[in-house]
């Protein structure tokens, strides 16, 4: 039997679509701040440059070019108050949809270690996959737990600290993703969805960066390993 591998999965665009909640939370906050509607394209185009995948950040960024003088918490906070609604869950939150068929990762945890090394705060990676799939991942890293975010490889490096598998592969939609993979030497399978904004750019960036393969969708992982 081959020894498994360690895959380690991004959560957003990878395990969950985001696009009617993280990234519509994007859009609703610069339109309450700043006025002005905003495409999905504009933020992919972000998240092609790189260095935008903290999607606050990104949000902030936004609203202060555009000549609003707006504090980073004030903006932080509607933000999530779109994101996480009155009582924590029933916000854009809400409209996550589950991208993996059912049996998938019964199938390749029967062979491999799963783990999740995710740029959302950590309570926020356990709502979501304590709903959809609870136990199957271990661990799970947020961004609050590591010293510095994606693309530093600081996740992945704790995650691979505690596991004795050789073989790593990281499993992430951004350039951040791939750059991550790289800084922490191991292996990175791109995910880039038959609706991605600018998608043909988007899998070119991510084979740039050395992705062994970039697939439509986490169910198409099985052939690449
Ligand atoms: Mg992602």
């Amino acid at each position: 039997m081959t020894p498994g591998i360690l895959l380690i999965f991004d959560m957003d665009g990878v395990l969950v679509d985001v696009t009617d909640s993280y990234r519509q939370a994007i859009i609703q906050t610069v339109r309450h701040f700043a006025g002005f509607p905003i495409t999905n394209s504009l933020i992919q185009d972000f998240k092609n440059q790189g260095g935008w995948n903290d999607d606050w950040a990104l949000t902030f960024h936004i609203i202060h070019e555009s000549g609003v003088d707006v504090g980073y918490d004030t903006v932080v906070r509607q933000f999530q108050k779109f994101f996480r609604g009155e009582n924590g869950y029933d916000g854009l939150i809400q409209n996550e949809r589950w991208i993996a068929k059912p049996g998938l990762f019964d199938r390749l945890s029967r062979s491999h270690r799963l783990s999740v090394f995710t740029g959302r705060l950590h309570e926020e990676a356990e709502v979501t996959l304590n709903r959809y799939a609870p136990g199957v991942f271990r661990p799970v890293i947020g961004t609050d737990d590591v010293s510095e975010p994606k693309p530093s490889p600081a996740g992945i490096n704790r995650i691979r600290a505690g596991l004795p598998l050789k073989r790593v592969i990281y499993v992430g939609d951004t350039v951040d993703d791939a750059r991550c993979a790289q800084a922490a030497k191991v292996s990175f399978i791109g995910v880039a969805g038959p609706q991605t904004p600018r998608r043909a750019e988007t899998v070119q960036a991510l084979e740039h960066l050395g992705a062994m393969a970039v697939i439509e969708s986490i169910n198409d992982i099985e052939a690449m390993l």
